[in-house]
């Protein structure tokens, strides 16, 4: 069966009432027919016949033993990083998503967990960072806002000859254009406020594992420190996920067009985008996803911060605002906005320029957004000069 298909028909049919919708099980308990003899559930922090079936879904999506759904993508990395101990080492890709970031150094550095960040598009620099207590190599790829491409199957043969764990974030591609656990990876993480929702209107995180033994790790902690996703959350996320494929495919269809012609531009110093052949990792996104994404960043020849405030105020398709994914296109300027914590240096060795501008592309008419930004880039580029 093909991937449209599998999406929408593994999300099942209720067994009770034959209601295509997914019920959504808003209780906290479940009524015991004796001590300990329940129906599959006892409380709902433990399990919930919603959140369970999005927790199905994610599994069956990235190819995993198991799914785990929490309140946000970052509580879902949170209980991923209690299978570690204090002394343990985790590698992480160096341009990894701030949040995350923050969640190593300024929580998780204080109990013991030291980060190693390595450019691992160059899978030569990890061996020299690996050491006998690295536990967990860390991929975000393609990475946030400069899209650089990890080889995965690459990084998973020294992750399992070093008898390392790899962890992949997956939120930039979602499972229909790359599955991490079936290149080599053992966990894989989403931020399902993005593509997997879809629709903005919800924050979520999923995890998925390859083995039996990382599930009942997963599960033990999702338990234990409580970070579930509500039912209804969990609802939106399944509805979300029911349009993934056509969605996804639109957006990176649309993305390819865009690029292009962005790339043609008198304005535009140099375009990001993984599907463009002079993109340094192109060939490896060729081979290891579907397509190619929805996300695209750009810098100006005129590379300051106030023309790329002027664009990013100017377009009226593509809304101002962090975030990803959704169907509504986005657009925000990473120098000011979603990376202003990170210092300047860091932040240009990055690659992240003044005037770099990062969109998310939505399902609107490509023509259009071109068009959109087409636009706010003469306008802003003109009156700046005027
Ligand atoms: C947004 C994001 C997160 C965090 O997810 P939240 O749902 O906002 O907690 C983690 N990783 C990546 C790559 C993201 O884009």
């Amino acid at each position: 069966m093909k991937e449209e298909t599998q999406i929408i028909h593994n999300i099942p049919v209720d067994p009770l009432t034959g209601s295509i919708g997914v019920p959504v099980y808003q209780t906290s308990t479940f009524v015991q027919d004796a001590p300990g003899v329940n129906k599959g559930f006892d409380y709902a922090r433990s399990g919930n016949p919603t959140r369970k079936v999005l927790e199905d879904l994610i599994a069956k999506l990235e190819k995993g033993t198991a799914g785990f759904a929490f309140a946000s993508g970052l509580a879902a990395i949170d209980a991923v990083l209690k299978l570690l101990k204090s002394g343990d080492e985790i590698i992480a890709v160096d341009d990894i998503y701030g949040g995350t970031y923050r969640l190593f150094t300024e929580v998780y550095q204080k109990f013991g967990i030291k980060v190693t960040y390595v450019d691992t598009s160059n899978p030569e620099l990890l061996h020299a960072a690996i050491t006998d207590k690295t536990k967990f190599i860390w991929l975000e790829t393609p990475t946030n806002p400069t899209l650089k491409i990890t080889d995965i199957s690459k990084i998973a043969e020294i992750a399992s000859t070093n008898d390392i764990y790899l962890v992949v974030d997956n939120t930039f591609t979602s499972p229909v254009l790359q599955k991490p656990l079936t290149l080599g990876a053992d966990i894989v993480i989403h931020s399902a406020t993005k593509y997997l929702a879809g629709h903005s209107d919800v924050i979520a995180g999923l995890v998925a594992v390859s083995s039996e033994e990382l599930a009942e790790k997963v599960k033990f902690y999702q338990n234990a420190s409580g970070g579930i996703l509500g039912p209804w959350d969990s609802w939106l996320t399944i509805r979300g996920i029911e349009t993934l494929a056509l969605r996804v495919y639109k957006q990176c269809d649309n993305a390819f067009q865009i690029a292009h012609q962005l790339a043609e531009l008198d304005e535009i110093d140099h375009v990001f985008y993984p599907g463009l052949k002079d993109h340094k990792n192109h060939r490896i996104a060729a081979k290891q996803q579907k397509k190619f994404g929805g996300m695209i960043s750009f810098y100006l020849k005129d590379n300051r911060v106030e023309t790329a405030e002027k664009i990013v105020c100017n377009t009226h398709l593509f809304k101002l605002a962090e975030s990803l994914g959704g169907v509504k296109s986005l657009i925000c300027h990473p120098a000011s906005m979603t990376h202003k914590a990170t210092p300047e240096k860091l932040r240009k060795h990055a690659g992240i320029e003044d005037s770099l501008i990062r969109i998310s592309v939505g399902i609107e008419d490509p023509e259009d957004l071109v068009d959109d930004l087409k636009l706010a880039i003469k306008n802003a580029v003109n009156k700046v000069l005027a």
